[in-house]
């Protein structure tokens, strides 16, 4: 534990220090005074991937806490179906880039440490570990884009945290990790949340409800009464359909092959749910067919309702949010149509209307075409996914509220919660497709 009153001269040695762990290099280098917190060499178990051994619970030790580091007693991790490759038990080392590492992004907890330089948490705060950090200085912050901060997807960068049994350093997932007892992070990936939510539904917050719900709220702003259409129903894909319905959306039309999906978004406020594998080549019309207006008399506010020409783009969504992608693992549920996720990108596109606005949130194999010049007369504007816009210092607290208030329901999306010596279930449910958000729930 930091003593409270330092002096001068000792906080410019931390600073210096903290310029040192910043970037990631000489950490072994600095003073044991600046570096060594009260939890240095503690033990605590972790789900662990070793590159070409898959992934297991060991004990670890951890390593002393840097003056920007931050850590956090895990009380709740949901595991992200983008980590699953590098996760499961039996995953082959070609993900984890050769090194030890506690996979996922995401987790909530309580700080149990700070570093010296640390401001934004205090020991004792319950905090949401976010997958994209908002730093506040980088040049992506100070235009306004935290949600592609420069700290996020560090990679390698991120320096190893604690130590195994057998001497082997091991660092976390992007900086973060989350499916431990303990993790260290930097403290721009925290944010304070001061709420009775129950952790295991904060745990949906640092990733997969948060994204799809800003995808809605924060990046397109979905406008009340308008057509919205959500590729997708896995855990981004129902926060987007949630955000359609907090935003006041007149239809919220889903379109996802597992049916227990399917039957989940219309609990969550999906007004249809349509499976692609049903719909075959007809998807697209059918999706133009429900978002078209009672009438077709343009002079009297209508869609042109023909199927020809330009006229063909009048009909369709308002908002169209692709939250579905490539096939990370085969799952042992109904399978999509397109195992690459580019069939759904190129659906999205021309299900959107004239003039209205698509965003791509998933992970897809290959590359996809449009026409060139429909890019040029149909008005519709691709955002880019990533977090959907998040802030997190902003967004989170928002949800927060509205979690309270119970118009974001993140019960309903978790369908299981494991121990820690259970992750590895726990993360093959995820690959597997088999429940939609499990939770990993430290004791
Ligand atoms: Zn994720
Ligand atoms: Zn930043």
């Amino acid at each position: 534990m930091e003593s409270k009153s330092i002096s001068r001269r000792k906080l410019i040695k931390r600073s210096a220090a903290a310029g040192a762990a910043i970037s990631g290099v000489a950490l072994q280098a600095q003073s044991p005074g600046v570096l060594r917190g009260s939890n240095a060499g503690r033990k605590f178990r972790a789900y662990v991937t070793r590159p070409g051994k898959g992934s297991a619970v060991e004990e670890l030790t951890l390593l002393p806490v840097q003056p920007r580091q931050v850590l956090v007693r895990i009380e709740a991790c949901a595991p992200c179906y983008t980590t699953v490759p590098r996760a499961l038990p039996q995953a082959s080392g070609t993900a984890n880039r050769g090194r030890a590492e506690i996979p996922n992004h995401a987790a909530v907890g309580v700080v149990e440490e700070i570093g010296a330089l640390v401001k934004r948490v205090q020991k004792g705060d319950r905090v949401v570990v976010a997958g994209t950090s908002q730093c506040g200085q980088c040049y992506q912050c100070l235009h306004g884009d935290p949600d592609f901060c420069q700290f996020t997807f560090g990679g390698d960068v991120f320096p190893p945290f604690a130590t195994a049994s057998d001497g082997t350093a091991v660092a976390a997932q992007a900086g973060v990790g989350g499916s431990s007892e303990l993790a260290v992070v930097t403290e721009e990936y925290l944010c304070p949340v001061f709420t009775s939510v129950p952790a295991v539904e904060l745990s949906l917050l640092g990733d997969q409800l948060t994204s799809g719900f800003a995808a809605g709220m924060c990046r397109m702003k979905i406008e009340a009464g308008s057509n919205v259409v959500v590729f997708g129903a896995g855990p981004v894909g129902l926060g987007a359909v949630q955000a359609g319905r907090v935003m006041g959306a007149a239809q919220v039309i889903v379109i996802e092959p597992i049916r227990y999906r399917r039957e989940l978004a219309m609990r969550l406020g999906a007004t249809m749910a349509l499976d692609p594998n049903a719909e075959g080549a007809g998807l697209v019309e059918k999706i133009r067919e429900l978002c078209k207006g009672p009438t077709d008399r343009k002079f009297a506010g209508g869609e042109a309702w023909i199927t020809n020409g330009m006229a063909n783009g009048a009909r369709g969504a308002d908002f169209t949010i692709n939250a579905s992608g490539m096939d990370n693992a085969p799952p042992k549920v109904e399978r999509g149509p397109d195992p690459t996720g580019l069939l759904a990108m190129q659906q999205a596109w021309e299900c959107t209307r004239m003039g209205g606005h698509l965003m791509y949130m998933g992970m897809v194999q290959g590359n996809f075409s449009l026409n060139g010049t429909s890019l040029a007369l149909l008005g519709r504007t691709i955002h880019p996914g990533q977090q959907g816009g998040f802030h997190m210092m902003r967004d989170i607290p928002r949800i927060v509220k509205l979690m309270e208030r119970g118009l974001v329901d993140a019960k309903t999306m978790i369908q299981g919660t494991y121990p820690l010596e259970k992750a590895g279930e726990a993360y093959q449910e995820v690959a597997d497709r088999t429940k939609l958000s499990t939770v990993i729930l430290m004791s």
